[in-house]
């Protein structure tokens, strides 16, 4: 198998950056269409009209319905063609950056990702998660290539709710354990190439980031200010959680994520908090060291990711044989594993860390 890495082509970040769009993005095109979430309009046009001010470009701005589904995508294609759009770009949380890629990428034409959150990997990867227009999931698109460009304002996160950027903690902890078991097994990234130590290098610096600053960038988070530790845990969950996850491939806490996804009981539950908890079972599956069982657990704990699974949502452990059996689908990451994973094996994981959990959050 060939290494490979890719990355987006440019990542700004920074105090304002949403001024810069237009001096960071000029070469993209002379008219541009901002597909936007709710919030993301209300919180960014005005930025966006002055970056864009007394420039040539023509920019147009479009709130999406909410899910990156094939009706959507098809609507912001029709609206590109009939405005002769140059450049397509997203304004929002990961279905409105679904949404752009997608279009962009059946449009042909450049792509320019500005999350307003940083909840998960979605801005600097080079794939959608494509939904039926009635909400359930459709398929994954791989791209060819990962974003022209992504530009993170951090004002504008320091003003989101804190808990998306601790949902982004959580999705951007599986990035460094689960690339560790795949290179071990000699499993492909998720850009199916060999993984390169640059790759590992990105995962490891990802996981000692959220350690050394996770807790600092919640409490600015909180308080609606950036900080330097709040700079570094937006690049964590945006840039090296995205680039180290695809380059550096999924394994357990992914499929935990899609295993419990399909109960009712943890559909409000976030991403990044499934897999957090998934990343704990791995690291019981794995039989990790204890003190790096409990550097995870001591980590989720303090800031506010789940430890047991009450936490996701679920009281009832025979739920939990259904979740297991649903994260071992032909398919799944899980399959990554040495040796392989059985949904026994992964019930009696989950069990296992949410009692380890259960009993660290008596003792603290
Ligand atoms: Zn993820």
């Amino acid at each position: 198998m060939l290494k490979l890495m890719r990355s987006p082509l440019k990542y700004v970040q920074g105090q304002g950056a949403l001024l810069h769009v237009y001096e960071e993005t000029k070469n993209l095109g002379k008219s541009f269409l901002f597909i936007c979430s709710n919030s993301g309009y209300k919180s960014c046009h005005e930025k966006l009209l002055k970056s864009f001010e007394g420039t040539e470009a023509k920019i147009y701005f479009e709130i999406f319905g909410g899910i990156s589904s094939i009706g959507e995508v098809e609507k912001m294609r029709a609206i590109v063609k009939e405005k002769g759009i140059d450049c397509v770009a997203a304004v929002g949380g990961g279905s409105a950056i679904d949404t752009a890629k997608a279009t962009a990428h059946y449009e042909n034409l450049p792509v320019l990702i500005i999350p307003t959150v940083v909840a998960t990997d979605a801005p600097c990867t080079g794939l959608s998660v494509i939904y039926h227009n009635d909400g359930s999931f459709s398929n994954y698109i791989f791209y060819p290539k990962n974003p022209d460009a992504v530009i993170v304002d951090s004002d504008i996160i320091a003003n989101a709710p804190a808990k998306f950027l601790v949902a982004g903690m959580g999705d951007a902890l599986g990035t460094y354990f689960e690339a560790r078991a795949c290179e071990k097994a000699k499993a492909p990234s998720l850009e199916n190439g060999g993984i390169t130590k640059s790759a590992m290098a990105l995962c490891r610096l990802c996981y000692d980031t959220l350690l050394e600053d996770g807790y600092k960038a919640l409490k600015a988070c909180e308080n609606k200010v950036v900080t330097p530790a709040l700079e570094s845990i937006i690049e964590a969950n945006t840039y090296l959680s995205g680039v180290g996850a695809d380059n550096g491939g999924l394994a357990v806490s992914h499929s935990v994520y899609n295993g419990f996804t399909a109960l009712p009981e943890c559909e409000s539950t976030m991403h990044g908090s499934v897999v957090a908890f998934g990343t704990l079972a791995q690291l019981i599956l794995e039989n990790a060291p204890e003190e790096e069982f409990y550097e995870v657990m001591e980590f989720c704990a303090s800031v506010g990711l789940p430890v047991t699974l009450k936490e996701l949502g679920v009281t009832d452990k025979e739920r939990v044989h259904i979740a297991a059996e649903n994260a071992c689908a032909e398919g799944e990451s899980i399959h990554n594993m040495i040796g392989d994973v059985t949904p026994e094996q992964l019930y009696n994981a989950l069990i296992v860390a949410d009692a380890l959990g259960q009993e660290y959050l008596n003792l603290n």
